[in-house]
């Protein structure tokens, strides 16, 4: 078989969203997958809606998504004269022609066209007079008049266009400039691309483009039109539903493995397994279970799977992927077995890194403040004494294990009389804030006797300061 060769060519006139990093990513594994090629294209001939910035916003994300690409970036706004060449080839070869109908002429045939229900379509005026270029003049391309065109789609089956709705479209405008479906084809030709992985709403244009690639006597690539992905109401994906950017996601504290696992189910299935690897994708990965029903984007599914994801990662690469999150809020963290320690307290209980940071943050804190709720509920008289027992024990100890931390709390149990669990409360809120936390142990081993100590004698004068 020869080598396959996909593409991903995003138009950049915005963010990268996340329907169109899944269509990159079913290219890209699928390249990956056969050992091909994966070829990146930027459609910026839409010189007013594309930016720079956009550019750099999808070419951030893919980065960050792990998708690399083996050729390109191409940019169709420089090959300009690799169009004009198949324009003129097609112009010598009787498959497009030259065009001066006016303006007005097309609009008085289109309105009509619309006035009775039918297709606007170009009525051939110029399709026979082979005339010569000129200044107004725009370039046809001479469409079969009758017959069917044959989309013989991967993802969708065969579907069949009939010849006579299409019409003699324009493939270069009067300024010269080559129109979408046809540097579309140019380019695909041209960079020997032979699987076209993308979302449905191109199927419409996908038979002109048939018709290209056979008057440029090319062959034709593989084609696969993926559904949209949609929101939970079965709407198009937008905002409405939640962030739709690639990189609102990272900013939130998400994986790229997550993001990518989740963006390649959405469509593509392997029997009932969930969870993904990057390397399990690229070693299954096929088009052959690539689905026919649309994906349904669900934002919570997403964050269960990158608390998967978070579960799976080794403790050490999630405390330096947590630094910025850290920094973000405030915390000036440094990388080191401090901070494995805290992540190893926290990878059961966070579903993003986001998450993560705020859970880790009482580890950090100069004085602790209390949630409202937790000390009233456990910062109480009755808790002082324990308190201060628990203080009298720790001070003893030279340095806390496991093993010396429990015997303090047994301590404290015997001469109170109390269950573990009603001390560990009120420990807990004086430690942390909060009355949810990892154990009381190893909070309390990673704070360190001296800050354990301190955040204790808060919570004592806490309970004085209320009780006077
Ligand atoms: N530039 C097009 C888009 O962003 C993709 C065209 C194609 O895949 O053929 O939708």
């Amino acid at each position: 078989m020869n080598t396959i060769i996909t593409r991903f060519p995003p138009s950049p006139t915005g963010y990268l969203h996340v329907g169109g990093a899944r269509t990159a990513l079913f290219n890209w594994l699928y390249a990956r997958h056969t050992k091909g090629k994966f070829v990146l294209r930027i459609e910026d001939t839409d010189a007013a809606r594309s930016t720079q910035a956009s550019v750099d916003a999808i070419f951030e994300a893919l980065e960050w998504l792990g998708i690399d690409w083996d050729e390109g970036p191409y940019f169709q706004s420089q090959r300009y004269p690799i169009y004009q060449e198949h324009i003129d080839k097609l112009i010598q070869t009787g498959n497009a022609y030259y065009c001066t109908c006016s303006p007005e002429r097309l609009e008085s045939m289109r309105a009509k066209a619309m006035a009775t229900g039918k297709n606007p379509k170009y009525d051939g005026t110029c399709r026979g007079k082979d005339l010569p270029k000129s200044e107004k003049a725009v370039v046809r391309f001479k469409a079969p008049l009758t017959g069917t065109t044959l989309l013989e789609d991967v993802i969708k089956g065969n579907i069949v266009f009939q010849n006579d709705e299409l019409d003699d479209f324009i493939i270069a405008r009067s300024d010269g400039s080559p129109t979408y479906n046809f540097v579309v084809v140019v380019d695909d030709i041209t960079m020997q691309i032979n699987t076209i992985i993308r979302g449905d709403d191109h199927v419409m244009n996908t038979p002109k483009q048939i018709l290209l690639y056979q008057a440029l006597d090319a062959p034709l690539p593989v084609f696969g039109h993926v559904p949209m992905v949609l929101g939970k109401d079965r709407s198009r994906l937008s905002k409405r539903h939640g962030a739709t950017s690639v990189t609102a996601y990272r900013d939130m504290g998400f994986l790229p493995e997550a993001v990518m696992n989740y963006l390649v189910r959405l469509g593509w299935s392997y029997g009932d397994q969930e969870f993904f690897t990057k390397n399990d994708l690229i070693e299954k990965f096929s088009l052959k279970n690539i689905g026919r029903a649309a994906g349904i984007f669900d934002q919570e599914k997403l964050t269960a799977l990158n608390a998967d994801h978070i579960q799976a990662t080794p403790p050490e690469k999630l405390a330096h992927l947590l630094l910025p999150f850290l920094e973000k809020s405030g915390i000036h963290a440094k990388p080191g077995a401090f901070l494995v320690k805290i992540v190893k307290t926290l990878v059961q209980r966070s579903k993003t890194l986001e998450e993560m940071a705020q859970a880790a943050s009482f580890y950090f804190a100069e004085t602790i403040i209390y949630e409202e709720k937790a000390a009233r509920k456990f910062l109480k008289p009755a808790a002082r004494q324990a308190l201060q027992f628990l203080m009298d024990a720790l001070s003893t100890i030279e340095t806390f294990t496991e093993e010396n931390l429990e015997n303090a709390f047994k301590s404290v149990m015997e001469k109170t009389g109390l269950k573990l669990g009603k001390i560990a409360q009120p420990v807990r809120v004086a430690l942390t804030g909060k009355t949810a936390s990892p154990g009381i142990f190893e909070i309390t081993e990673i704070i360190g006797k001296e800050k354990v100590i301190q955040r204790l004698k808060q919570a004592v004068t806490y309970i004085e300061q209320i009780t006077e």
